[in-house]
């Protein structure tokens, strides 16, 4: 999961990019970089928080009126400095880029583009198979200036090679700013229009709320595998080029985006409220004797306000979080996972102690989490813990581009309710139905039939996933890990 922003605008674009990351830097916090352009590209990238690595000085030296920025979470790679994007070929034209997604052929593209094309790439992230795909496309018809004919010939040239999830921005110098969904949607993008005098500048990014920050307005979402180019002049060509349906990432409403965000024209909040009016029911069936209901901050707390309205049970924020520690799902090492919970959640004692605690969360990945937090309530004198959480088991790797790949990891894998009770210390757990999380998505954007639930029911829309490929992202991912931890030591 990362997040990206790509604007063209007629001022300098520095404080809109810088402002955008600012409000997607959830989306990931182990590098951000920004490049921008006047004549020539302008890069600062580096690994850590965006107001940590931007500074004074990057507002004068960031010059020009379009750029892209990132923040990233590896998912490929270790979180290397290298590593961070956008990144940039100089020919042809000079083309800048950033994704957010992961792809699946990474290894094999890597293999060709440096045996056939004679491209070396120097890093470990999947953006840089994807721009070199993309320059080799533009390269191979010797175009001069591009019309949006080249840029969709380019665009198709990379749907039929690069395999996996992608939501790209990218900027061709003197040509204009490009956007794509991959075939499927999976990751979401959206763009949107301001007027700043008579000429309009455009915006593209992760989620609306980057849009919203910056007063950008007509905000529409870029369909799968429909391409945006935005030419020289400002003027913005659409055109969908691939027909697969469009089957978005279930857990960007789970978990990934921030509430106030609209993914696919839906809601976010919203959803999390419909998700906790599902799961309410499903809590109902388990005739369980609660007293209070505790959210596992911050995500969980729009679902279990609603859970506690409609089973009208008392709603106490009694684990308090402190914001600077950081997301420990998002953490790359699981000791270090490990370690941080303890740091990042202090009970309110006084909330629990002698109660029936029902304890919402997003999610169970690991379990690691759920039973330090289970523990810790248990620790302040709660007669019985019970965990629900708004999603269904995890049980499947995602190939897509989150850090959960390795499937030994889910503590959900060949457990029943009972076990993944027992494995995380808690009286029961309870979880949302696949079909329930489906319908709630669907309250918000009746459109919507397909989705990607690959995670919970281990069908993965891109049908091209095979146990190699499942096995060959498993060992990245370890090697990955192994790396992060080495350079952490
Ligand atoms: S496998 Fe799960 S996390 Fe990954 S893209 Fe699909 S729904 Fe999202």
């Amino acid at each position: 999961m990362c997040g990206v922003i790509g604007i063209f605008t007629n001022d300098g674009v520095f404080r809109d990019l810088y402002q955008g990351l600012l409000a997607i830097q959830h989306r990931g916090q182990d590098s951000a970089g920004i490049i921008t352009y006047d004549g020539k590209f302008h890069t600062k990238k580096g690994n850590g928080l965006v107001l940590d690595i931007f500074t004074a000085e990057n507002l004068q030296r960031l010059r020009g009126n379009i750029g892209i920025g990132q923040t990233r979470y590896p998912t490929i790679g270790g979180g290397r400095g290298e590593d961070a994007q956008p990144f940039q070929v100089n020919s042809p034209f000079g083309i800048i880029m950033a994704h957010n997604g992961n792809v699946v052929n990474y290894a094999e593209l890597k293999k060709d583009l440096f045996e056939k094309h004679h491209r070396l790439l120097n890093s470990d992230n999947d953006v840089e198979a994807i721009l070199n795909v993309f320059a080799e496309e533009l390269a191979r018809q010797k175009a001069k200036k591009l019309s949006p004919h080249h840029v969709y010939k380019a665009v198709e040239g990379v749907f039929q090679t690069v395999r996996g999830s992608y939501s790209v921005v990218a900027y061709i110098a003197e040509q204009g700013l490009v956007a794509f969904r991959d075939p499927y949607g999976i990751k979401p993008l959206v763009y949107g229009k301001r007027m700043d005098g008579l000429i309009p500048s455009y915006a593209v990014a992760s989620e609306s709320v980057c849009l919203n920050i910056m007063n950008f307005g007509e905000i529409q979402s870029v369909e799968a595998g429909q391409a945006i180019f935005i030419d020289q002049n400002r003027k913005l060509h659409a055109k969908k080029i691939a027909n697969c349906p469009h089957t978005p990432c279930l857990f960007e409403w789970v978990y990934f985006a921030r509430p106030d965000s609209f993914i696919d024209d839906v809601n976010v909040y919203d959803c999390r409220v419909n998700l906790g009016r599902f799961l309410a029911e499903e809590i109902k069936k388990q005739n369980l004797e609660v007293d209070v209901v505790v959210p596992v901050p911050d995500s969980a707390r729009d679902a279990a306000i609603e859970i506690a309205r409609r089973l009208n049970l008392r709603y106490r924020e009694a684990l308090v979080k402190n914001r600077y520690i950081g997301r420990t799902f998002i953490m790359p090492a699981d000791e270090k996972r490990k370690t941080s919970v303890r740091q990042k959640l202090n009970p309110i004692a006084s909330e629990l102690k002698g109660k029936n605690v029902l304890l919402v969360d997003d999610s169970i990945v690991r379990g690691n989490t759920s039973r330090a937090i289970v523990q810790m309530v248990r620790e302040c004198g709660a007669k019985k813990v019970y965990f629900a959480a708004y999603s269904p088991p995890l049980r499947y790797p995602c190939v897509y581009g989150i850090d959960m790949q390795t499937k030994t990891e889910f503590v959900a894998r060949d457990a029943d309710y009972e076990q993944i009770a027992q494995k995380i210390g808690a009286d029961k757990v309870i979880y949302q139905t696949l079909d329930s999380l489906k319908k709630a998505v669907q309250l918000g954007n009746s459109r919507l039939t397909h989705f990607c639930g690959a995670c919970f029911d281990g069908i993965y829309p891109t049908g091209d996933i095979t146990p190699e490929i499942l096995q060959t992202i498993e060992r990245e991912r370890i090697e990955s890990q192994d790396r992060q931890l080495e350079l952490e030591i």
